[in-house]
């Protein structure tokens, strides 16, 4: 991969009277990454991408694209110079034209480049990518949600931008098609080798979806990782519970390893001190023990799998995600283990 960053803000802020928005964000997307912006609702995610796409101009900060730079003081590229492709959750198409021609629209500025039969050809390519060759030439209001949603997608792929933005596209689709949609938009990315910021609230989709993961709070970004590093060494209780479900026990730091209700367990980060153990539901291993400390005291069946609450005789509480046919019962003793190494925090 090409370490060129493609993508690059500067301590960008912006407000809108009183609200900051986005506050000293400074970000650098490389080259045919994907980069997935996380955080909860009104956090500034879509101002982000706004700023990006030169809907929004910064009070401070800089942005770069393509080693350009688009938006600082007194400079300012305006957003159709910029060529940046975008889907946004109301994907706005043209009542009035086929999905084709919405599709076709968006060639329109390569115009000279394409003959009518290359636009016709990639138009239908894009169709056939999204799924809806067969539905070419019904209008916008004779399909679904989720169809309009993928003649969005395809509409902004369509010219190969090297810079695709897209806020919450799958928003709109069933569990079953969003996941398809994921692989399937994930794959066309990499294929035309584009760079794609992605904005979601949703954690099973960032991580599941980006090469990069930044997770923002009011207006600020408080990590950025892989999905493993932020899922596995969040930087914070409040981002460890942001991304999942997260225990939080008290123990005892000496180095490498932690004193706790569970045991001796290693540390992904070396600390002294009383700090708070978080340890993911599923990273626990419990098997039925009758001289084992922990009592399971609730279950949830979900199908698939089901969460143990799980009391200790200090009191101690903590959450276990096990196999759905485990065969515990309440009032059940167990041991407890725990898989890899936990994450220590200030307590
Ligand atoms: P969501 O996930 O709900 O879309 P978000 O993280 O994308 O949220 P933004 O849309 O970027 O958040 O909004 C960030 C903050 O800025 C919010 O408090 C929002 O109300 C405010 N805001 C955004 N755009 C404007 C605007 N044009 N005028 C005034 N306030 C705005």
């Amino acid at each position: 991969m090409n370490h060129e960053s493609l993508i690059e803000l500067r301590d960008v802020s912006k407000s809108f009277g009183a609200t900051r928005a986005v506050e000293g964000v400074s970000l650098s997307i490389e080259r045919g990454a994907i980069c997935v912006l996380l955080g909860a609702s009104g956090c500034g995610k879509t101002t982000v991408l706004r700023l990006i796409a030169g809907l929004e101009t910064p009070d401070s900060g800089e942005i770069w694209l393509k080693g350009e730079r688009v938006a600082a003081q007194g400079v300012w590229q305006p957003p159709e110079a910029r060529r940046v492709g975008m889907v946004f959750q109301d994907y706005a198409l043209f009542p009035h034209m086929s999905v084709h021609q919405n599709v076709a629209f968006a060639l329109a500025a390569l115009d000279g480049k394409l003959s009518r039969a290359e636009r016709d050809g990639r138009v239908r390519r894009m169709l056939e990518l999204v799924g809806l060759a067969d539905r070419a030439e019904r209008f916008p209001h004779q399909l679904s949600g989720g169809e309009q949603q993928r003649v969005a997608l395809a509409r902004a792929l369509a010219p190969e931008p090297s810079v695709v933005l897209l806020d919450e596209p799958f928003s709109n689709l069933d569990a079953a098609l969003r996941r398809t949609m994921r692989e399937e938009v994930r794959r066309i990315l990499r294929a035309a080798n584009a760079t794609a910021i992605f904005v979601t609230h949703d954690q099973e989709e960032a991580l599941s979806l980006a090469d990069t993961v930044v997770i923002m709070r009011a207006g600020k970004v408080q990590q950025v990782g892989a999905p493993q590093e932020v899922y596995l060494r969040p930087i914070s209780r409040e981002v460890a519970a942001f991304l999942g479900e997260a225990n939080f026990i008290e123990g005892v730091a000496e180095g490498e390893v932690a004193r706790c209700a569970l045991g001796e367990l290693p540390l992904a980060l070396p600390m002294q001190g009383k700090v708070a153990l978080m340890i993911r539901p599923e990273a626990l291993r419990v098997t039925a023990d009758p001289k084992g400390a922990a009592e399971v005291v609730a279950i949830r069946f979900f199908g698939h799998d089901q969460l143990l609450r799980l009391r200790f005789p200090d009191s101690t509480e903590l959450e276990v995600r096990t196999w759905g046919n485990a065969e515990l019962a309440l009032g059940e003793h167990v041991a407890v283990g725990v898989r890899g190494s936990v994450m220590p925090y200030a307590p």
